[in-house]
């Protein structure tokens, strides 16, 4: 698919179509946003909150699952509240995910059909990284919201800002709320 892109940007560029989307790091809304990879919600979610461009972070992994206190998701959440701005947090995950049927067996054999070798599974699980933890999706979208909601509020290096948890519907947009954070936000400026 590349060179597609590259033909086409080309042209967005040379017709100067980036011109309706100009607009600064610093999120307009003074919110980050964690949710799920799916496709369905590339635009539908930003149009259903009535989010344009330059208005959120939008921090993305498959499941909107924070996983780890000090990994990449974290540490996207931690800089867009004090570096760029974002004053609340919001954990949106949706309807039909696909982390709520993943299996972690089957991943692992997907791996080795795919020329990834026994001896390498093995030899990662010896040092100490448990593939089925780390494959692991989650039954309950709303329960795992909440679990990531949670982890964010509780994290040490979080200041004092509401974190809500939602779920979207991926077909209708329609968002339910699963954790109403009632703290009031103060502003980082
Ligand atoms: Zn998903």
């Amino acid at each position: 698919m590349l060179e597609q892109v590259l033909e086409y940007n080309k042209q967005f560029v040379e017709k100067q179509e980036y011109k309706t989307f100009e607009t600064t790091k610093f999120p307009n809304k003074k919110c980050v946003i964690l949710t799920c990879m799916d496709t369905r919600l590339i635009e539908l979610l930003p149009a259903s909150m009535n989010l344009k461009n330059g208005d959120a972070k939008i921090v993305k992994s498959a499941g909107a699952v924070v996983s780890t206190p000090f990994g990449g998701i974290m540490r996207s959440l931690i800089v867009a509240i004090y570096e760029l701005g974002a004053d609340e947090v919001f954990v949106i995950g949706h309807h039909d995910c696909g982390m709520s049927s993943i299996n972690p067996e089957a991943v692992k054999k997907k791996f080795v059909e795919r020329g990834i070798t026994e001896d390498t599974i093995h030899t990662l699980e010896n040092a100490g990284v448990n593939l089925d933890d780390w494959l692991r999706g989650f039954d309950n979208v709303t329960d795992s919201v909440q679990q990531s909601v949670d982890q964010i509020r509780n994290h040490p290096l979080v200041p004092n800002v509401p974190v809500h948890g939602l779920v979207i519907d991926p077909a209708t947009g329609k968002l339910d709320v699963v954790d109403r954070d009632e703290k009031a936000v103060t502003s980082s400026k």
